[in-house]
């Protein structure tokens, strides 16, 4: 058996490490020294690269927080209190909490054997007062999205794509974020592309940006205001949602080297899903599609006696973990029911996250394998 391979930390072969472009600091020290590090060029300037690579047609706005992009989507998408939105049962409390601040009420969906939502069970949900459906790329993988958008269309309800973890995935040849009536990224420490924290979002309805872009700002209309055209009245309730160019300096080397990273990442994802084929008791989630590209934020794997193989993996000098639980669990969204979701239920003790991220080598991924391989 190999010697661990440590990576450039004395913890072993951890399951999270921050992606810092090599010019980050560079980028970073520029900026401070202008009269800009509020929201400014650089922030326009990285959403329209971002744009332009990933969400054409659609608008890019970029935000504060992956969790600011989804209030302010589901403000834009005209939920008010009482309405009914679908999401799924198995994501991030980021995509959910925001519905407490409105009062809209959640109505939960079952995930599939790939912890993505069951479009089935989506579409046994839908009543007169839904509003939306918002579906979650869980690790990477994109969701059924034709299913979907057919729903939204049939029911006039809007389409929202919480694409935290998913920038770079591609559903049938288009990158996620081109298509979906609203759709959120994030930059948050430990995504594809880091600003510290930070967010975008992306608005396929021309007529919504500049409502977007006052709302991000208080419901100033801040480019009237610099224009000094601005009725200096404000009459809609916005918030402080902005990204600032100290974090968009880095975002923009984040994505000068996203290809590389996506490359990374999927190489690693590739290669463990060969080198657990056929390894007893766990299996690669997400692998089997042909019509669209996972992004590889996750590796996420279902495996039987979870416990014991987090010790096994734990004694190897491997960090492993859940990363995220059903939402049902937590009271504030109501506490658990049973029953209701079979799929999530035969999942919820059997999923584990195992590293993938920009320290991990394919030498990492080996001897986890090797490790895996000799049982739990
Ligand atoms: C990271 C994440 C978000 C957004 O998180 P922020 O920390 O607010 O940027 C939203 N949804 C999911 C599924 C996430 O993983």
């Amino acid at each position: 058996m190999n010697e661990l391979p440590l990576m450039d930390t004395q913890d072993g072969i951890v399951l999270f490490y921050p992606n810092i472009p090599k010019n980050a600091a560079q980028a970073v020290s520029e900026v401070l020294n202008t009269r800009w590090i509020g929201q400014g060029p650089k922030v326009d300037e990285f959403e329209k690269r971002f744009q332009a690579k990933f969400t054409d047609p659609c608008t890019c706005i970029a935000v504060g927080s992956g969790t600011d992009a989804l209030h302010l989507a589901y403000i834009l998408a005209g939920l008010e209190e009482g309405d009914e939105v679908i999401v799924p049962v198995f994501t991030c409390t980021a995509t959910n909490i925001p519905f407490l601040y409105m009062g809209v009420k959640i109505v939960f969906a079952d995930v599939d054997e790939n912890l993505n939502l069951d479009v089935n069970h989506v579409a046994s949900l839908i009543t007169p007062r839904t509003k939306a459906i918002v579906c979650v790329h869980y690790g990477g993988l994109p969701c059924d999205m034709s299913a979907l958008w057919e729903m939204g269309k049939a029911h006039n309800i809007a389409i929202i794509e919480d694409a935290a973890h998913a920038i770079g995935a591609k559903y049938k040849d288009h990158y996620i974020g081109s298509q979906s009536d609203f759709t959120i990224f994030s930059f948050q420490a430990i995504k594809h592309i880091t600003t510290g924290d930070g967010g975008m979002l992306v608005i396929k309805n021309p007529a919504l940006v500049e409502k977007a872009k006052r709302i991000r700002w208080f419901g100033i209309d801040r480019s009237s205001k610099q224009k000094g055209i601005w009725e200096n009245d404000i009459t809609e309730v916005g918030y402080k949602y902005q990204l600032n160019d100290i974090a968009a300096s880095i975002g923009l080397e984040g994505l000068a080297e996203f290809d590389d990273h996506l490359a990374h990442r999927q190489n690693l994802y590739r290669l463990y899903a060969k080198l657990l084929k056929n390894v007893e008791g766990i299996r690669v989630i997400g692998t089997e599609y042909t019509d669209r590209e996972h992004a590889a934020w996750l590796l996420t794997a279902e495996v039987d006696d979870r416990e014991r193989l987090i010790v096994h993996l734990r004694n190897h000098g491997i960090e492993s973990a859940q990363v995220h639980y059903r939402n049902d669990r937590y009271s504030i969204f109501g506490g658990r029911t049973t029953g209701k979701f079979p799929k999530m239920d035969a999942i919820e003790e059997r999923y584990i996250v195992l590293p993938l991220h920009a320290k991990v080598t394919e030498a990492n991924v080996e001897y986890i394998a090797e490790v895996l391989k000799k049982g739990w």
